[in-house]
């Protein structure tokens, strides 16, 4: 686009505001508007399973101050169709120059008329911290991410927490099931009631009916079974989607002048030879520069080795890399692990405390998952984005730093 003109940006999440800063520390001196349904200023999620949750924090706006940024930031207001160049939101229409869709993900929920919580926004989290009092009875749908670091927090708050999962292990669909088993053991030791294996039917007032006839009564429900990209506002756009807003590489959508970014966007990645969605913070930080500069005249790639963390347990669990070339990642979506044609070596002992479970194609590194061991991801990354053959042995050695393991 020839500077100035008008950029619209639909989400006030993370990839939302960063697309903003991002053609303001550019130079870009049109119009800005940022178009936002929540009514509050774009804040941070990852910390509302986590210090939120437990009272740490009560605040997770990412800016106080977007004055700077000289955008119309319009909170409260929610798109709701894209035609031919103008875009519709419940408050009026914007026409645009460049348009950036960064709507993020919106969790899925169960059937049933008893009341389920979920855990996406600020208000979801201040609403769940509040019924966490001692002594209540937490029954969690789905013992991934969001599930693990939500019984975390419950427990250290009192609470008595059932997490219910369907797979055979927890975070077998993110990392596969020999790491997902071995973190069956820390809701055990914390004292939560893991139950694998366990489909939920519905959610009734009181309870969770149970597949297989069963019933859990628990005082506070809450749903964390997954989310999908929020998308369903474009279906009669003309913007291409597939598993979300389908990019390309330059995160440009279908449409002329229209980019999506975040949660919400497929894109194509060159790295991987294939369409992959992330719902990881980083990407939401990250490709928004990809977004700015192409808005800008460029046609910059966005090209990442994915990055993800999580807190659960006491530990600090990350994640970096992607499993399999049939699209599999530490995402929301996809299954990673063994049977995919990596081969997975473990570094250290993975019933200790600190360990690290590495997959191998070939002689090459291409995904790491790290417990307490922030300096091996920080070197695996390396490793991962080089692509250098690497030797095994050395790799399992936890006494040799992991960027000696290159095969020389
Ligand atoms: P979002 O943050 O979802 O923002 C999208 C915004 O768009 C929302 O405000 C939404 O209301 C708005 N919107 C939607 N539709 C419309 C519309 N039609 N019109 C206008 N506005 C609209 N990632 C990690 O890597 N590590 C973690 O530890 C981690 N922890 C997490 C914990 C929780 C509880 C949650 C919910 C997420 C966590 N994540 C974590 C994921 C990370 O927060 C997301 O990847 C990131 O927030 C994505 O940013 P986004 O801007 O793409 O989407």
């Amino acid at each position: 686009m020839t500077s100035p003109g008008q950029v619209v940006v639909v989400g006030g999440g993370l990839a939302g505001l960063r697309t903003v800063e991002e053609l303001r520390g550019r130079g870009y001196g049109g119009q800005v508007t940022l178009v936002g349904a929540e009514p509050r200023l774009p804040y941070d999620r990852p910390p509302l399973s986590k210090k939120l949750m437990t009272g740490a924090l009560d605040d997770t706006t990412l800016r106080h101050d977007l004055d700077p940024l000289h955008a119309e930031v319009r909170l409260g207001e929610r798109a709701v169709s894209l035609d031919d160049g103008v875009l519709t939101t419940d408050r009026g229409e914007h026409p645009f120059d460049a348009l950036v869709l960064a709507t993020g993900a919106t969790p899925v929920t169960l059937p049933g008329d008893g009341r389920q919580h979920v855990l996406r926004t600020i208000e979801d989290a201040l609403e769940l911290r509040e019924l966490l009092r001692p002594g209540v009875t937490l029954a969690i749908v789905g013992a991934g991410w969001i599930g693990a670091e939500l019984a975390t927090a419950a427990v250290q708050l009192g609470g008595r927490v059932t997490v219910l999962e369907a797979a055979q292990t927890p975070l077998a669909a993110a990392v596969g099931p020999e790491v997902g088993r071995l973190t069956a053991q820390w809701y055990a030791a914390a004292g939560v009631d893991l139950r694998l294996g366990q489909g939920v039917e519905s959610v009734r007032p009181g309870g969770l009916a149970l597949a297989g006839g069963g019933w859990l009564a628990a005082d506070v429900i809450v749903t964390a079974v997954g989310v999908r990209p929020t998308v369903s506002w474009l279906a009669d756009s003309g913007v291409a989607l597939d598993n979300g807003v389908a990019v390309d590489a330059q995160l440009r959508t279908s449409a002329a002048g229209v980019f999506a970014v975040g949660d919400c966007a497929a894109f194509e990645s060159l790295r991987y030879g294939r369409r992959l969605r992330f719902e990881h913070w980083d990407v939401a930080l990250h490709a928004p520069e990809v977004v700015a500069a192409n808005i800008l005249g460029g046609s910059q790639a966005y090209d990442p080795v994915p990055y993800f963390w999580s807190e659960q347990f006491g530990r600090m669990v990350q994640y970096v890399g992607h499993l399999g070339a049939g699209g599999r990642g530490a995402g929301g979506q996809g299954t990673g692990g063994d049977g995919y044609g990596e081969r997975l070596v473990w570094r250290g002992d993975p019933s200790g405390e600190r360990w690290a479970a590495a997959w191998l194609a070939g002689e090459r590194l291409v995904a790491l998952l790290t417990v307490g061991l922030p300096r091996d991801l920080l070197q695996g990354r390396r490793l991962i984005s080089a692509g250098l053959p690497v030797d095994p042995g050395r790799l399992a050695d936890p006494r040799i730093p992991l960027r000696d393991s290159v095969l020389t």
